[in-house]
């Protein structure tokens, strides 16, 4: 178990991208320490995110894949929650196929998104 570090904490949150930040106060809410997560809605406050603002998150993270206990599948590629999953073969050198792996994609990821292949 990780012990709470609020300093730690507190550079990540100042760090962190207000998208970043609006996702973990919503739909990562459950799996936030409570700590955390007072630094956090504080923080989105001192940026002047609006309770629009954050409506407006949220029904964009409406399709956000969840798991059959509530908590929300991350992208595999990056820190976004993902909006559909599927396996691919995760491969040797980039080429050859070893075994499945369950791959999440978010919007930026997913396979339809323009520029992915
Ligand atoms: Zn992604």
């Amino acid at each position: 178990m990780l012990e709470f570090n609020l300093e730690r904490v507190l550079t990540n949150v100042r760090n962190a991208t207000t998208d970043d930040l609006l996702d973990r106060a919503t739909v990562y809410r459950s799996e936030m320490e409570p700590e955390a997560l007072r630094i956090i809605d504080k923080e989105l406050i001192d940026r002047g995110v609006t309770v629009e603002q954050v409506q407006a998150h949220l029904e964009s993270r409406q399709e956000v894949v969840a798991r059959p206990d509530g908590t929300v599948v991350k992208c595999s590629f990056c820190w976004k929650p993902a909006i559909e999953s599927g396996w691919s073969w995760h491969r040797l050198f980039g080429k050859i196929p070893i075994f499945p792996r369950k791959l999440a994609r978010c919007g930026d990821h997913a396979k339809s998104a323009p520029g992915s292949s």
